[in-house]
């Protein structure tokens, strides 16, 4: 049985039910957060949960939760549906009223809603790396709020699945900023570039984890844009999400990077990654 959060409560699928006014539905006004689940245990949970309360202040919503009770709610979520490797996928709308643009009465709660999912971590790719295509970024200007806003993302991504591809390299004419739900990182000659924490990018968990492990690698980070003829050009190619982890990229539109395998500082930072989580289970 599957146990599901909402409007208060744990209760089980079937009986959810999320009304027909819900914003989120209509505006897709609301945040979100992905957390990882390794071994039954969350990880950087506090770290998510402080980026749905920065995610929700930026768009003037207030949750109607404490942090810890957030924290409680993914717990007990785990522990309900027996999460080994997996994730938690928790979501918050500015509540249920008649559909009208502006803010509904300050009366109108928002609504949380939260599962948690087994989720497998991506091996495969992780080993083998993946293709990528360049698509125009034309999202909005708050790249840096998780808003339940994802049309841009969606597009994106579906332009990037239909070339065969797993992800989209986005860039604002030719200057790279992030994929569509992750993070892009390019190396070369052994300095690791990627996009700085602007409103043009989403500021991942997963990149602020890599940021830190290249620096107790010693590994030069430079926070800088860098175009998308520069990425064709670098020795490795990374992108980074809770769920992708540190995955290798190795093609961008066709035309491999470096040696069109995943690279050496790319497998340093994938060891690292892996041996900073605490509770890391190999092979799961
Ligand atoms: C969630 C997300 C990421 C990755 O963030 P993580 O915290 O590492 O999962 C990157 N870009 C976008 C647009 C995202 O929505």
């Amino acid at each position: 049985m599957t146990v599901y959060f909402s409007d208060g409560q744990f209760t089980k699928r079937e009986e959810l039910t999320i009304s027909i006014d819900d914003r989120g539905y209509y505006f897709g006004d609301g945040v979100y957060e992905v957390i990882k689940v390794y071994g039954g245990e969350l990880y950087t949970a506090k770290e998510h949960i402080d980026r749905l309360f920065q995610s929700a202040a930026k768009i003037k919503m207030t949750i109607p939760y404490a942090d810890v009770q957030i924290m409680e709610i993914a717990r007990e979520l785990v522990k309900a549906n027996n999460i080994l490797t997996g994730h938690i996928y928790l979501q918050i709308t500015r509540g249920s009223a008649p559909r009208l643009h502006q803010f509904p009465d300050p009366s109108v709660q928002p609504v949380v809603t939260a599962y948690a999912v087994n989720n497998p971590r991506p091996l495969e790719g992780m080993e083998n790396g993946v293709p990528v295509k360049s698509v125009e970024d034309v999202r909005w200007l708050r790249c840096d709020i998780k808003s339940l806003n994802l049309l841009g993302n969606v597009l994106a991504k579906q332009e990037a699945y239909e070339a065969g591809c797993v992800e989209a390299l986005l860039h604002r004419e030719g200057v790279v900023t992030e994929g569509s739900a992750s993070n892009m990182f390019g190396i070369k000659n052994g300095t690791v570039y990627t996009h700085p924490a602007t409103n043009l990018i989403l500021n991942g968990i997963t990149r602020q984890v890599v940021l830190g492990l290249c620096k107790d690698l010693c590994i030069p980070v430079v926070e800088q844009s860098f175009t998308l003829d520069e990425a064709c050009e670098m020795d490795e190619f990374i992108l980074t999400s809770t769920t992708s982890e540190v995955t290798p990229v190795i093609s961008i539109d066709g035309r491999p990077i470096g040696s069109g395998v995943p690279g050496i500082i790319t497998k340093k930072l994938q060891e690292a990654f892996a041996l900073q989580i605490p509770s890391f289970i190999a092979g799961e």
